[in-house]
């Protein structure tokens, strides 16, 4: 009696001391890792016409790539010289060189050698636009149209708005006399939508050759956004600091085939879809890796009472806390490796068995997972040797995950703080790719952001249609590029 009764006892103190750290966790959550006040930070004074109209121009000219090709040598030969045409003391102040299939890599000596150079990013090519949509663009999508406070067209947001700002960034710091202390390039691959073999790849080729290693690269792939966080309001600063990896996996099964009247118990069709079935009833395990931990640590001061709680003691509801961003697509991508079967292929006619049937499956996979473990999990989970397991050419295992307290996310944080000061930064893992995984030899950190606002509405834009950028964003890109230029090299 009395045993149970100090058991019971010690079981009520236990609960209380537990609610007591939960509750005292979630009250003490640290305030805002925004960026103090915008101190030192002079805008540049733009012509604001102007600097649009040059941005309007990069717009109109097609650098598109296709399901088949990069953009064409011409096509990327008249951008080029658009390009030296607008920003001439860009041009002619700074090594540029031409790499692998029209890629661009602009060398700003810096004056101390020592220093580890700093490489801003961008791609130069777009997406084509679909035929069949064509007629629900609202505005011509090679016009470069400025109405409503928007610059309108194809490429506006993905990524001229970026590869344009660098640019008119670096004119108007040279029209002032600016020298940086350290090293900076502008590197603009030409195949990002294809996967950057022949522009982002071969400039990192070249960057090695030369023995650069460059302290950071910051590339697009994260933004402003409002709206995109369930239970956040405001603005957030969306900073990219990992990438997931990429695998598709082929499967395939062979039979015999013959007449369907006299059918075995199990079809091509059937064993094939009994692995698909399984493959998406027992997925990669969840778990909150480090990229989840650094954006929630970031967001908690942000979140409601509960889900502040939640993310407060990860060490008692992180099970909950899991179990909750599962359940939403967005969610359950921040979690863990995702598995999308996207291509099923099989039977020529109804009176007929297959002969083969084929399936692809596509792995988004989270850093701490690996294509190799992608594969082994695919052929336990399905363990059936009559369906073959075969890995897709296109391979990315996922990206390092850049230091939350890395000079490269300071210097982020501080840039934000002074052109936008007030706005919570908060980094986060990349679900989709870029071309700044392929720089992982040659620099320290690669971080992802573009100054752009995005909301529900407006990231459909991105390879979508009626894409464009408010004049307000594009200027505000221009800005943040001067001042990391400022802040990271001057
Ligand atoms: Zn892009």
């Amino acid at each position: 009696m009395k045993k149970r009764f100090l058991i019971a006892g010690g079981a009520v103190l236990l609960a209380g001391v537990v609610v007591g750290v939960v509750l005292w966790r979630t009250w003490s959550t640290p305030g805002l890792a925004s960026s103090g006040p915008a101190t030192g930070y002079a805008p540049l004074k733009l012509d604001e016409a102007d600097v649009v109209q040059r941005f309007a121009g990069a717009v109109k000219l097609h650098t598109v790539s296709t399901g088949e090709a990069p953009p064409s040598a011409e096509d990327l030969d008249a951008f080029h010289a658009y390009l030296a045409q607008q920003f001439p003391r860009v041009h002619h102040e700074l090594q540029v060189e031409q790499v692998g299939h029209g890629a661009l890599l602009f060398t700003w000596k810096g004056q101390d050698a020592a220093a580890a150079p700093i490489v801003l990013m961008a791609h130069q090519d777009t997406v084509p636009v679909d035929v069949d949509t064509r007629s629900r663009w609202s505005r011509d999508p090679w016009s470069g149209e400025v109405a409503d406070g928007v610059v309108w067209g194809r490429g506006a947001l993905d990524d001229k708005a970026s590869l344009v700002s660098i640019l008119e960034a670096a004119e108007q710091l040279l029209q002032q006399g600016f020298q940086p202390k350290r090293t900076l390039y502008f590197a603009f691959g030409s195949d990002e939508e294809r996967g950057g073999e022949q522009g982002a790849i071969a400039i990192v080729a070249l960057l090695k050759q030369r023995g650069v290693h460059a302290q950071l690269v910051l590339d697009e792939g994260g933004a402003y956004t409002n709206g995109l966080m369930p239970g956040v309001a405001g603005d957030l600063a969306m900073v990219g600091i990992a990438e997931k990896g990429y695998v598709s996996v082929t499967l395939s099964v062979q039979a015999n085939g013959g007449h369907s009247s006299q059918p075995p118990p199990q079809s091509a069709i059937g064993i094939l879809s009994q692995a698909l079935v399984r493959l998406e009833a027992k997925q990669m395990p969840a778990r909150l890796a480090p990229t989840a931990t650094a954006m929630f640590d970031a967001l908690a001061p942000l979140l409601p009472f509960s889900a502040r709680m939640a993310v407060r003691n990860r060490w008692l509801l992180g099970g909950v806390l899991i179990g909750q961003l599962s359940k939403t697509p967005s969610g359950n991508a921040m979690v863990r490796t995702t598995t999308a079967e996207t291509t099923f292929n099989a039977g020529v006619k109804d009176n007929v068995l297959p002969t083969v049937a084929k399936a692809t499956v596509n792995f988004r996979i989270l850093p701490g997972d690996s294509v190799a473990s992608v594969l082994e999990h695919v052929r336990n989970v399905i363990a059936d040797p009559r369906v073959t397991v075969t890995p897709g050419g296109e391979q990315n295992e996922p990206s390092p995950t850049s230091p939350v307290n890395g000079e490269g996310l300071q210097l982020v944080r501080k840039t934000i703080g002074q052109v936008s000061p007030g706005v919570p930064v908060v980094p986060y893992l990349v679900t989709a790719a870029t071309d700044a995984s392929h720089y992982v030899p040659v620099s320290a950190e690669q971080l992802r952001f573009v100054p752009y606002h995005l909301t529900p509405t407006t990231i459909e834009r991105f390879h979508g249609i009626n894409e464009g950028i408010p004049v307000i964003d594009y200027l505000n890109c221009v800005q943040f590029a001067a001042q990391f230029m400022r802040n990271a090299a001057g």
